[in-house]
Parts: structure tokens; C-alpha cells; sequence
């Protein structure tokens, strides 16, 4: 419910406006309803049109990408990006390649992604892109005709100074490697203009495992501050074997915690003593298979066809890492029904409202995706730090940081959900907490 005047009215325009684009409408009003109680301190908000201009990119890139397939076919996607909001820093958010994609979904990317950036204490504004291609099946030399393609086109529109992309979905390694070197060939420029690249050429150690690594630094955190409780002896849920999911099943297990399944768009694989991690690497990230494998080559695994089906599997801890909406009200209701405590997020917007609804009223600890998978952001901007420095830090430097920055977030969030809000709700507490900052940020640069 929006209660607030001035809010009530900026997201009365932006269902006119932009009513037919469901996921950003829906991640703009998850922020809006939690982050009421500001205005009443901060009338320099409304004055400044803060609302207004925040759910507005500052800049919306729509594109042709052509390319040519093994057969000689020529096949057209098309290239996003959204560059949201610059008031702390460049543009900076992954790059999505997926068949799902639409300006409405690279939009509530995008905006998450400004709040997302803020609560990691960087100097980072809010950016996301992708297009419509589907890498799946595709050879390595599509996938570089394709990156190249879509590079041609975004290279006008980014530099390390300006907007700083990096991966999302189906966009890791391979694909930052073929889209910096044609950046580097269009431009004859070596800059730190991407993150996430390979350890030869500027990346950052650590990158690979933040996402996931971070989250399981926040969960613990929230389960040590909110309960006194820890990983140890718990049994946790994780949907996607992408690279978020693999590294929070990592860090979950070496936290002593045993994690049960890991899933793709197919299936999930429900394995009672805990997932080998070592199988699961080389079915995803050496041989870019299918889940129902695992099933195959472990003793007591089981495969399941349908995705979603994980969230029936008993756990006191659920951590999705699969996809925006993969879980609903009633797949929420399961989860809690079956003595699931705890949520916290490591895709972006993976709970719908509904979800949410069903955490709140049934006191489940809910880590939000903005502040709860920020890691992966945040070790990309250490990775622009690096860059700028023009040297690298060591794994372990990197991931000290890491669990610096998300234990701080989680401090920040409570900080701000007792000052504005209710006490002990992350959600509020992450909204507000990433809020301020941008909002203060564009008070002071004027009109712009
Ligand atoms: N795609 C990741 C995210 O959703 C990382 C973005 C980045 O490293 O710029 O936060």
C-alpha cells in the first residue's frame, strides 16, 4: 500500500507511462512502498523532483545486432542498454543474454542496479544491458560473431569513465573476453572498461566467486546479528548452477552448511548428501551441460523435470539463484510450510510480491537481492579500482573486502530500518539505505 502523497503520485505517472512494462513496474514499487517514511524528513527530495527523475533513465540505447551463423545465415537480435542514473558514479551494471530479455526487463535490472551499487559503499551509478540472443547450443565462433556485433554498436556508448559493463546471465568469461577485444580494436584503447575480464587482461581474483561468496558473507551475517544463529548444520536450498549458484553452494558448504540441490531451466537434481561440487563445476562450467547429468554420475542424487519443483524440497534455509519471479506466493507458502526460515536473494528480483508477503507475515528472515547478491558488483568495482591503480590484489585481499563490504550492508540496512522503519527488516532497511545516498547525491548536482 502507498500511503505517501508525493509517492502516490510519481508511481501514479510511472504506471501511465510505462504500464505495460511489468517487471520494472514491479521492482519501482517494491522500493516506493518501503521507502515512505524519508519524505517527511527530506521535503529537499520532493522539491528536487528526486522521485520523478529517478524512475527515468537518464539515457535508453535500443539496437540492431546482425551476425551470421555457422550455416551463413544472417540473424538479427536486439542490444540494450539502460543507462539509469550517474549520481554517484558511471553506469555499471552486467549484461544479460537471454531470450527473455525486453527493455522491461533490462529496465527493472537497471534500477535495482542504482540502489544495488549505492548500498556497496563504491563510487558506481546504475546501468544494465543485454539482448534477446540465446548463447545456448551456439558455437564458440557464433558467440564471438555476436559479441562483436553487439561491442560494434555499445562501444559508442561506454568508456571506463562513463558506464562500465560486466556479466549477468549467460554472460561470463567467454563472452567479456570477445566483447573487450573488440572494444580494444574499435577504440585502440586498453582500459579497465569491463569487469569481470580474464586474470590476463585486468580482471580481478575473486570476481568469479563474489556473487555467490557475498551472499553467503550476508546470510551469515543476518543469521549472527538477527538470530545468533549460523550456516553450521543447516540444510539450504539453492535453485541455478550458473556462477552465482555454484559459488554460494561453495561458501554455504564450507560454512558448514549441506546444500541439497542446484537446478536449470529444465530440472533440479535433489542430492540428500550434499552437492559434489566438483561434479557440478565440470558439468556447468567445463562442459556447459544440463543438470539431469549430475543425476547420472552421483550415487543418491535424484533428477526432477521442472524447475520450480525445488522449492518443495525441505530446507530451513533457501537461497535462489536462478532467475527475477522464479518464486510465488505459493512456492513461498511451501518453503515456510516445510520449515524454511530464512530467504536470502542472489538473483536479482527472484521473489514476486506475493513472496514477500508470505516472508513478512510468516517472520522469515528475508535478505533482499539488492543488498544480498551486491558482491558480484562490489568486487567490480574493486576491480575498477584495480585497474585505475594499474596493479592486483590477492584473493585473499579481494575477498576480505568482499566480506567487509556485505557485512557492512547489513549493518547499513538495519541502521536505516531502525532510524526510518521497522527495526530488523533488511528489505526496508536496504531500499532506504541505498536510497539516500543517490537522492542526496542528486540534490546537490541540481536539475540535471
Ligand atoms: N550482473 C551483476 C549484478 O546483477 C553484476 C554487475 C556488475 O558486476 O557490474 O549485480
Amino acid at each position: 500500500m502507498l500511503t505517501d502523497e508525493y509517492v502516490k503520485r510519481v508511481y501514479a505517472q510511472v504506471e501511465q507511462r510505462d504500464g505495460d512494462q511489468k517487471e520494472f513496474l514491479q521492482a519501482v514499487r517494491e522500493v516506493f512502498e518501503t521507502i515512505e517514511p524519508v519524505f517527511k524528513d527530506h521535503p529537499q527530495y520532493e522539491a528536487a523532483g528526486v522521485l520523478e527523475r529517478l524512475v527515468e533513465p537518464e539515457r535508453v540505447v535500443k539496437f540492431r545486432v546482425p551476425w551470421v551463423d555457422d550455416e551463413g545465415h544472417v540473424q538479427v537480435n536486439r542490444g540494450y542498454r539502460v543507462q539509469f542514473n550517474s549520481a554517484i558514479g558511471p553506469y555499471k551494471g552486467g549484461l544479460r543474454f537471454h531470450p527473455t530479455v525486453t527493455e522491461a526487463v533490462i529496465k527493472f535490472l537497471g534500477f535495482e542496479q542504482i540502489f544495488k551499487n549505492s548500498l556497496t559503499g563504491l563510487p558506481m551509478g546504475g546501468g544494465k544491458g543485454g539482448s534477446d540472443f540465446n548463447p545456448k547450443g551456439r558455437s564458440d565462433a557464433e558467440v564471438m560473431r555476436f559479441c562483436q556485433s553487439f561491442m560494434t554498436e555499445l562501444q559508442r556508448h561506454i568508456g571506463q569513465f562513463t558506464d562500465v559493463p560486466a556479466g549477468d546471465i549467460n554472460v561470463g568469461a567467454r563472452e567479456i573476453g570477445f566483447l573487450f577485444g573488440q572494444y580494444k580494436r574499435l577504440r585502440n584503447e586498453f582500459s579497465g572498461v569491463l569487469t569481470g575480464k580474464g586474470l590476463e587482461f585486468g580482471g580481478s581474483l575473486t570476481r568469479t566467486e563474489a556473487t555467490g561468496y557475498g551472499l553467503c558473507y550476508y546470510t551469515q551475517e543476518a543469521l549472527r546479528v538477527l538470530r545468533n544463529d549460523s550456516f553450521e548444520g543447516k540444510t539450504v536450498v539453492v535453485s541455478g548452477s550458473g556462477n552465482v549458484a555454484i559459488f554460494a553452494i561453495e561458501k554455504a558448504t564450507a560454512l558448514g552448511a549441506k546444500v541439497v540441490t542446484a537446478s536449470d531451466s529444465n530440472g533440479y537434481v535433489y542430492d540428500p548428501n550434499g552437492i559434489d561440487l566438483d561434479v557440478l563445476k565440470d558439468i556447468k562450467l567445463n562442459k556447459r551441460g544440463r543438470i539431469s547429468e549430475y543425476a547420472e554420475r552421483v550415487d543418491g542424487a535424484t533428477y526432477f523435470e521442472g524447475c520450480r519443483g525445488v522449492w518443495s524440497v525441505k530446507c530451513d534455509i533457501a537461497l535462489p539463484c536462478a532467475t527475477q519471479n522464479e518464486i510465488d506466493g505459493t512456492e513461498a507458502q511451501m518453503l515456510v510450510d516445510n520449515g524454511c526460515t530464512v530467504v536470502c536473494e542472489g538473483s536479482n528480483m527472484p521473489s514476486t510480491p506475493d513472496a514477500i508477503e508470505v516472508y513478512q507475515n510468516n517472520n522469515v528472515l528475508y535478505g533482499p537481492a539488492k543488498a544480498a547478491n551486491a558482491g558480484g558488483v562490489a568486487v567490480s568495482g574493486l576491480e575498477m579500482s584495480q585497474n585505475s591503480y594499474r596493479l592486483s590484489w590477492t584473493f585473499d585481499e579481494v575477498d576480505a573486502r568482499l566480506k567487509g563490504i556485505m557485512e557492512e550492508i547489513v549493518a547499513n540496512s538495519l541502521d536505516a530500518a531502525k532510524k526510518y522503519g521497522d527495526e530488523g527488516d533488511l528489505m526496508q532497511g536496504a531500499n532506504i539505505a541505498g536510497f539516500i545516498k543517490v537522492a542526496d547525491a542528486m540534490v546537490a548536482q541540481g536539475i540535471i
